[in-house]
């Protein structure tokens, strides 16, 4: 996968995308990353790349040629295999079903607005639009590692065992089960005996009965966008019963 980030502040990125998974992608050619500054674009020549805004009020907003013609230059605005993400908090909140969907373009291009934001003109030339949560950030650089993180470990050979993230929280709609390692017993807390039982069957039954449960305490809104089976739905009622039976 092909990544570049537009960016006032490309030292930021150095550190999140130069280490553990993303680094070793990248160092095995899984991943390519080049972060540009649209600095280098402004023909003023203080080097700005931001202006008073039309009709007044407080902050400066970025302008449009200086990021229209980083993306010109580094990017083919005709390829429909380009993908164009604009980080704004007024985007479609991202969530795992779009890290899913994104991990299968080839080619990601991430603008991380800053100050006030942005020249609306630029929403022009992007293909999408996305915020990482219902809060505002200085910039757009931590969603657009936060997405590029979330997307890149979906990558196929970024993670070595696939089934390390169909499990995670949200893969299959549900939050994930709880894990247990060693040692056994940490300050009177035992691990649940049936993941020393080395029964496969009742293992799995056991990590599906308490996704559930913890979706149905956590994250209620997601069991009802969750495609419910036989197994799931008697499991659900054996732990509502449960919850009911403690109250
Ligand atoms: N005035 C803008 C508004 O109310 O929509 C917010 C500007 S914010 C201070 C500066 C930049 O940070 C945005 O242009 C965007 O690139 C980025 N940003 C801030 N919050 C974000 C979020 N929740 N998701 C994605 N990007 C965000």
């Amino acid at each position: 996968m092909e990544i570049k980030v537009f960016s006032l502040f490309p030292e930021m990125f150095t550190g999140p995308l130069g280490s553990s998974l993303l680094g070793k992608a990248r160092e095995k050619g899984i991943l390519s990353v080049e972060v540009i500054n649209f600095r280098d674009y402004s023909t003023n020549k203080h080097k700005a790349v931001d202006d008073y805004p039309f009709g007044g009020g407080a902050g400066m907003v970025l302008q449009p040629e200086p990021i229209v013609s980083a993306l010109r230059d580094k990017l083919d605005l005709n390829d429909a295999e380009q993908e164009i993400i604009l980080l704004s908090p007024q985007g479609k909140v991202f969530d795992q079903e779009a890290a899913r969907q994104l991990s299968q373009k080839k080619k990601l291009a991430f603008v991380c607005g800053h100050y006030e934001g942005f020249d609306e003109r630029i929403r022009s030339f992007v293909t999408q639009e996305y915020s990482i949560g219902d809060y505002v950030l200085t910039g757009g650089e931590l969603p657009a590692m936060v997405m590029i993180d979330s997307i890149c470990r979906l990558v196929p050979g970024v993670i070595k065992e696939q089934e390390s993230y169909e499990e995670d929280s949200f893969y299959q709609g549900l939050l994930e089960y709880p894990h247990y390692t060693r040692p056994q017993n940490f300050e009177g807390m035992e691990v649940p005996e049936i993941l020393l039982s080395g029964h496969h069957e009742n293992i799995r039954r056991w990590r599906r009965k308490e996704s559930l449960r913890r979706t149905l305490l956590r994250r209620p809104d997601l069991l009802q966008k969750y495609e419910h089976d036989k197994e799931s739905l008697k499991m659900l009622a054996e732990i509502e019963a449960e919850l009911a039976e403690t109250e």
